[in-house]
């Protein structure tokens, strides 16, 4: 691309929200441009399989959906960048997005840049990642066949990788601070019934034990009886939400209390001709089947700006 060039639309996320809004604007001819720092399929990635993304009865792997995914939109012409976004200026009615190796221009931006794990926070955690301390069962599990590993929190990624690590590990001890689990009922079903994964109720982490040769334990502690108690480990597998990927969004971007942002029904932003689609976004669900739904509503949207702006 010439200097003078200008995108239409700059997507920045290649997951599905990021395809899908590069599959519709692409279809629309809209020059268009998705940025994704690593590979693409996002947090999808970190995933085995999908079990209820529509139109697979018996499910796909995350990575052939992600592979699906990308084909769709690179047939239709959407170019792709692999580069981290470093900035971007969104003052002028043509956006400048800076890149680590150097700038593009845009007049619409789609931010799918969805979220990243939380940390616990707890002593031990940081300096035993990748000494026993994983956020990713698909990644580290096959490293813990046969020993017991500890699986923190209660949604739908802790209870999916706890199942998930019981084709490695001997014994999978899910540590939920509650005594009920906030996973989707289907999945409850299936840890309920699984032989290998065992509940503790009601109890926090308070550190991750280890040394050079990787975690040997956890502390736990019940928060109804206040007793602690160490829980002999060799890994810790830790799902305790998610926070958005929003590092390089200036800060007059609205964004809710937990950081996610904020748009309207139509995916727009608090500033003009740009929008937001994912797991990034504000909401109550987030799923593949919703973050589809946004990447083309996103799209839809910034073609109406831009028709708009003509
Ligand atoms: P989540 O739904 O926010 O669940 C986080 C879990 O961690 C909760 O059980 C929470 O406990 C617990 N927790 C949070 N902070 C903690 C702390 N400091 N110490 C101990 N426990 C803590 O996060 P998620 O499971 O990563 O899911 C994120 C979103 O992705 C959700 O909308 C989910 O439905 C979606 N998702 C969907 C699928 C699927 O459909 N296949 C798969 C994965 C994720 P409380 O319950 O007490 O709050």
């Amino acid at each position: 691309m010439s200097a003078d060039e200008v995108y239409d639309l700059v997507i920045v996320g290649g997951g599905p929200a990021g395809f899908t809004a590069g599959l519709y604007a692409a279809r629309s001819r809209l020059k268009t441009l998705l940025v994704e720092r690593l590979g693409f399929g996002g947090q999808l990635l970190t995933y085995e399989k999908v079990d209820n993304y529509p139109g697979f009865p018996e499910g796909i792997s995350a990575f052939a959906l992600t592979e699906l995914f990308s084909a769709q939109a690179f047939r239709f012409g959407l170019e792709s960048r692999n580069a981290e976004v470093n900035g971007l200026d969104l003052t002028n009615s043509v956006k400048t997005v800076h890149l680590a190796d150097g700038q593009v221009q845009a007049r619409t931006l789609i931010v799918a840049t969805g979220c990243a794990p939380n940390k616990l926070g707890v002593p031990g955690e940081a300096e035993l990642i990748g000494r026993g301390v994983s956020y990713c069962a698909v990644c580290d599990g096959p490293f813990f066949r046969d020993q017991d590993v500890a699986v923190i929190g209660g949604g739908d990624t802790a209870i999916e990788e706890a199942i998930y690590l019981t084709k490695f590990a001997r014994k999978v001890i899910v540590i939920h601070r509650r005594d009920s689990l906030r996973a989707v009922r289907v999945v409850q079903e299936q840890a309920f019934h699984n032989e290998k994964i065992q509940f503790r109720w009601n109890t926090l982490v308070t550190e991750i034990r280890g040394d050079q040769q990787g975690v040997d334990g956890a502390l736990l502690k019940d928060v109804e009886t206040q007793k602690t108690e160490h829980l002999p480990v060799s890994g810790v597998f830790v799902f305790v939400g998610m926070r958005p990927n929003t590092g390089f969004l200036p800060a007059d971007l609205e964004r809710d209390k937990a950081g996610f942002l904020v748009t309207d029904q139509e995916m727009a932003c608090s500033l003009p001709g740009v929008f937001a689609a994912g797991d990034v976004r504000s909401k109550n669900l987030r799923q593949i089947a919703t973050a589809v739904g946004d990447g083309a509503t996103a799209a839809y949207n910034a073609e109406r700006y831009l028709e708009a702006q003509a």
